[in-house]
């Protein structure tokens, strides 16, 4: 099976470099061709264009920062679609919208190329581990021949097959939309709480072991909390991306999204002001220096969760 794969940044750079460590016959490609370098030292090829690599591949997989890249890479000038063979696989495992992908089926589908929406969660050291979570959309058909492929990304008990074409891309929209409105609820309660005169690990471990408790509140919060790490791996720009399509997504599907919408707002002005770099967390020190405080807990907290 011969493989490419276009989009090589924090994610799609670890993700193809465990594609050419498997052994699989891989050719890459980004716009920045430095970042083909995990995946060259360990066998693939680097391709001049999209066109490139995809001509002559079984599977073509995109890591692409947004829908508009996704649109370019396959159907713009040199795109990849029309340089596939007939009857060729795309997976893309961007976090994009499903309008992208209906239209580079619909232009596929005349020559048999079948589609998978594949989007992850997992961050950039869940690509590293091979131990992503994977969101499958498409004709059952098609996730079994991917599967043996997506096992080198993720974990093999967490590979979902959630639906029809773009329910992979709904699902890690939602997924992503609750993320982003927990972290902002936690901000402010967090905030108010330590402005309130309460120690701030007395109100972290009532809250995290109540009613309230999530994953994000008890575990993965913690590295913002002991040592102020905002979570650069995934920035500020990918965030407001993802808040936007979970919004038109729900404009689309005619539901009011009230909360999602000043969420959406809180995030714009967190990346105004911290920059398009900003790490996603990011809205937390938004919190923190409207306060004037610092939401910190000693390193002991983290080992002990
Ligand atoms: P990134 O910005 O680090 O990497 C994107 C890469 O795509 C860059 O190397 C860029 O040069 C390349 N690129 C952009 N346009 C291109 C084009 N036209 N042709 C070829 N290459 C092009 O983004 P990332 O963090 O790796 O995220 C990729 C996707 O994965 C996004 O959709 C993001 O929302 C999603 N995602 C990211 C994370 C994370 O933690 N970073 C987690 C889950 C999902």
């Amino acid at each position: 099976m011969r493989v490419a794969f276009i989009g090589l940044g924090h994610m799609g750079g670890p993700m193809s470099r465990r594609l050419a460590e498997a052994g699989l016959d891989l050719t890459v490609f980004d716009l920045d061709a430095a970042r083909a370098a995990p995946a060259l030292e360990r066998g693939a090829r680097l391709a001049g264009s999209a066109a490139d690599a995809a001509s002559g591949a079984d599977v073509l997989f995109t890591m692409l920062p947004t829908p508009t890249a996704v649109e370019e890479v396959m159907l713009g000038a040199a795109g990849a679609l029309d340089a596939l063979p007939a009857g060729a696989l795309w997976i893309d495992m961007s976090t994009s919208s499903p309008a992208v992908a209906d239209r580079v089926r619909a232009r596929g589908e005349g020559r048999g190329i079948r589609v998978l929406d594949a989007p992850v969660a997992g961050m950039s050291t869940g690509a590293a581990t091979g131990t992503l979570e994977i969101f499958v959309g498409g004709e059952a058909a098609d996730v079994a021949v991917a599967r043996p492929v997506l096992e080198h990304l993720g974990d093999p008990e967490r590979i979902f097959h959630v639906g029809g074409h773009g329910a992979g891309y709904v699902v890690k929209l939602m997924l992503n939309l609750l993320w982003f409105d927990q972290l902002v609820a936690i901000a402010e309660v967090l905030t108010i709480g330590a402005r309130a005169g309460v120690d701030l690990g007395v109100l972290h471990t009532a809250l995290a072991e109540g009613p309230t408790t999530s994953r994000l509140l008890a575990h993965d919060m913690l590295p913002l909390l002991t040592r102020g790490e905002y979570e650069e791996g995934f920035t500020m720009a990918l965030a407001a991306k993802d808040l936007r399509l979970a919004v038109d997504l729900a404009r689309v599907a005619g539901v009011p999204a009230e909360l999602s919408a000043v969420v959406e707002q809180l995030f714009a002005r967190t990346r105004a002001a911290f920059g398009d770099d900003a790490g996603e967390m990011t809205p937390v020190r938004l919190y923190e220096e409207t306060a004037g405080i610092r939401l910190r807990l000693p390193a002991e907290e983290e080992q002990a969760a």
